[in-house]
């Protein structure tokens, strides 16, 4: 529910913004939050602070033409939506997917601007990306097509203005061919221009892990507020790219067991926890199936084509896939099976049907703008490694990333209870993110 007057800035974004439903999706997600804020703060109204943060402060859509291994001229469609830069240079990811267009990427940037906010560190919100599939191309075919895709995304970045960093399709491959191209054409080794780059030339230890080592992080602390934890438990993890390999990794670390992994052509079961090593192999180095995790485990994992990743018995579960891919339906049988938590992974997996079961069951529920902000946050710190040129060790790093975790985790407790809804991460979340960023646009005035 969303009073009257959001309800008119809402569907002032739903005629402005036809044809988008994941961002009408986000907007109307923290929406269902903001209500407690106008009411005691109707200065964010009167300053249009709402009605501002919807409306991204710059959006570029531009051709990118390359060719591939056969002679044959390939077009795509690139993105890099500028959504916030109240509290720092817009930062958030570059998405490579066949399903990309520009409302995922404004929903996505949406969602950051909060994330970024929550994480403490100054960083505004941004995203971008292509309708480009990486799946089955060559190394050569990557690489022209991020040269052709920075030739134009390199006049728009730069280390004060926005960053981008890797989401789904983009790792540290992508980000190498992207990097090299913005140095040839700048003639600047400016390594805070990019983050996820790797440990060679100016990356960061725990970037390429802290997104699900966050996000598992996060599933522990809100277990030990209530008195439990990670440790023993089952976990059912979905996805098997960047942030799901290292959630495993965490959750493993932390005594649980995570039994699933998966990828759009299905999901294994392993009773006995994923081998972690097996895989990476398959997933990181030969970029293969997920199916190929069960011949090589030696019959002891299970691959199913068809059904839900949803439906293994857990008591943790960590959707690190991709958005909407846990529905109603899964909700309840999560539910049904005894479900204790579930911390978002990947950027706004469960769908409205499916948070607003897992709130009615008062289970502890991680929205993904809190519980996957890690890995936004060390890339942050890579950016600070990078304007000190200094490099920290991995301890030091993961370190700092725990803290900001629990320090995420904390504010939205906090937050949560100063409105009136103990236990609440959805309103915390959002309430505390909206904040700070709100408090800095009313100081700027209007711009
Ligand atoms: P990767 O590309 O490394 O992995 C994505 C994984 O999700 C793959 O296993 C992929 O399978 C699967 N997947 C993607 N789309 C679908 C789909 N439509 N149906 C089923 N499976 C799907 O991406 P990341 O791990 O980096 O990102 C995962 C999620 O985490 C995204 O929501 C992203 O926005 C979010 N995120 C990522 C951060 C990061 O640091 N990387 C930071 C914060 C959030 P397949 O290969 O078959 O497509």
């Amino acid at each position: 529910m969303i009073d009257t007057a959001l309800q008119s800035t809402f569907d002032e974004v739903l005629r402005r913004n036809p044809g988008e439903p994941e961002f009408h999706q986000a907007v109307r997600e923290v929406f269902e939050s903001l209500e407690v804020v106008q009411a005691r703060h109707p200065e964010y109204s009167d300053a249009g602070i709402i009605t501002r943060l919807c409306e991204p402060e710059r959006q570029i859509i531009f051709r990118v033409p390359w060719v591939d291994d056969h002679g044959q001229v390939q077009v795509n469609r690139g993105f890099r939506v500028e959504y916030n830069s109240a509290l720092g240079p817009y930062k958030g990811g570059l998405r490579f997917h066949r399903s990309v267009n520009l409302g995922i990427v404004k929903f996505l940037g949406f969602e950051q601007i909060f994330k970024n906010s929550l994480t403490g560190l100054p960083i505004g919100g941004g995203k971008g990306g292509s309708d480009f599939d990486p799946h089955g191309r060559s190394d050569g075919e990557v690489m022209r097509f991020c040269q052709s895709f920075m030739t134009e995304l390199w006049r728009h970045i730069g280390e004060y203005t926005d960053v981008p960093a890797g989401d789904i399709g983009v790792g540290a491959r992508e980000i190498g061919f992207l990097f090299g191209q913005y140095k040839r054409l700048t003639n600047r080794y400016e390594g805070g221009v990019l983050t996820g780059k790797g440990l060679d030339w100016g990356g960061s230890l725990v970037r390429k892990e802290a997104t699900g080592y966050g996000a598992a992080i996060f599933a522990d602390e809100m277990l030990r507020a209530r008195g439990t934890g990670v440790e023993g438990r089952r976990v059912s993890v979905s996805g098997s790219g960047n942030v799901a390999i290292y959630a495993i990794q965490k959750v493993r670390q932390l005594g649980g067991i995570p039994v699933t992994a998966s990828d759009s052509s299905g999901y294994v079961v392993d009773e006995d926890g994923i081998d972690l090593e097996l895989l990476q192999q398959i997933k990181e180095v030969e970029r293969g199936r997920i199916g190929e995790y069960e011949e090589r485990r030696g019959g002891r994992a299970r691959f199913v084509a068809d059904g839900s990743v949803w439906d293994v018995p857990v008591g943790i579960a960590l959707p690190c896939a991709t958005q909407n891919e846990l529905d109603a339906d899964a909700a309840r049988t999560l539910l049904g099976n005894g479900v204790e938590a579930v911390s978002e992974g990947a950027n706004m997996p469960s769908t409205p049907e499916a948070v607003a079961l897992f709130r009615e069951a008062g289970i502890a529920f991680g929205p993904g703008k809190a519980a996957n902000a890690g890995g936004v946050a060390t890339s942050a710190l890579e950016m600070q490694q990078n304007a000190s040129r200094d490099t920290w060790t991995f301890e030091y790093t993961e370190e700092r990333l725990t803290q900001i975790m629990r320090s995420i985790h904390t504010t939205c407790l906090e937050t949560a209870e100063e409105f009136d809804r103990p236990g609440d991460y959805v309103l915390g979340a959002n309430v505390a993110g909206f904040r700070k960023v709100a408090d800095a646009m009313m100081a700027f005035g209007v711009v």
